[in-house]
């Protein structure tokens, strides 16, 4: 459905702010107009917890996670940054792979699967959206996703 995403994601950081037991802090870079976009409000929130919880576990003590929402002329981009141990240019892509996980002995002790952004990825394509990463290692970590913000029709072009 047809939803502002601006409250939305206030709402997400919210709940993430609440329940925070770690030294973090959360930085919001949302513009103040409404941005509408069509969408699945459950499964958004999902791929947001999965990249949210995955920047948090890899944040150092005290570090700053930063989400952004950007509307551009056809879609919305969400960015979410950490600035925890960040990832090899060459295993970017690698991530959003079903069970990949960065380095085994780390994760294992951090726990998780290595499905969280394959899953994501499924959901954002689903939305007709890309999520992509980019990272500077010991610098932190982006995870950026777009939508659309004009509906597909089944039979159009646009
Ligand atoms: P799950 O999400 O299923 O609990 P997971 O977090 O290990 O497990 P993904 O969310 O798919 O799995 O992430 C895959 C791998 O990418 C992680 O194991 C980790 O190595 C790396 N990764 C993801 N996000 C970050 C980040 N913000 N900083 C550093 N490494 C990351
Ligand atoms: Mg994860």
């Amino acid at each position: 459905k047809r939803l502002d995403i601006v409250p939305m994601f206030h709402q997400i950081l919210d709940r993430f702010e609440m329940n925070k037991t770690e030294k973090i802090y959360f930085e919001r870079k949302i513009p103040e107009e409404s941005i509408s976009v069509w969408l699945d409000q459950d499964k958004i929130t999902q791929v947001t917890d999965n990249i949210m919880s995955n920047a948090i576990k890899y944040s150092p003590e005290g570090g700053k996670i930063t989400l952004q929402l950007v509307k551009e002329p056809h879609r919305v981009r969400i960015s979410i940054s950490d600035q925890g141990l960040g990832i090899a240019r060459e295993k970017l892509d690698k991530i959003f792979d079903r069970f990949y996980r960065v380095d085994k002995a780390r994760s294992r002790e951090l726990g998780g699967t290595g499905l969280g952004l394959a899953i994501s990825k499924e959901i954002i394509e689903g939305h007709h959206g890309h999520i992509w990463a980019s990272s500077k290692e010991g610098q932190g970590t982006t995870v950026y996703f777009t939508l659309p913000l004009t509906k597909r029709k089944r039979g159009s072009k646009k």
